[in-house]
């Protein structure tokens, strides 16, 4: 056991592993492949396992300059996309508790407890006092 596991060890020694698009690309391999369940379709199926290819070939790759620019491109997408369904996802959570406005000064998130009718708020960002209508 303590064989492979050296053999192993050896063997990844210069590879680049796992990165954020390394997990993307599995996370859609995976999606494809339960679509396919349902869809039965070869063209699913091949471009499932394509992915997957690529994932894993980016895995064991020792060209980390190329992984490295892939993945920040990989990023530079994703990030702002993500922090968009991610607040999505909170305002979904506390959409019985609270209601979000946008600071008109310095354009800021804020995160306000359901006090209906017009009244004034104090940015805690910039400190601007503006002046927000909760209706629902
Ligand atoms: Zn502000």
């Amino acid at each position: 056991m303590s064989n492979f596991r050296n053999k192993l060890i050896s063997f990844m020694y210069g590879r680049y592993g796992m990165d954020a698009l390394y997990g993307a690309l599995l996370t859609v391999s995976v999606v494809l492949a339960v679509i396919n369940i349902f869809a039965d379709s070869w063209i699913l199926s091949t471009v499932g396992t394509v992915v997957l290819v690529y994932a894993i070939f980016r895995c064991f790759s020792k060209n980390h300059a190329a992984r490295r620019k892939e993945n920040e491109v990989w990023l530079k997408i994703w990030t702002p996309v993500g922090k968009w369904f991610g607040g999505l996802i909170m305002r979904l959570r506390d959409i019985r508790t609270r209601r979000y406005r946008r600071c008109p000064s310095c354009k800021a998130t804020l995160r306000l407890p359901i006090k209906r009718g017009k009244h004034y708020v104090k940015c805690p960002k910039c400190r601007a006092e503006f002046q927000v209508r909760i209706v629902l």
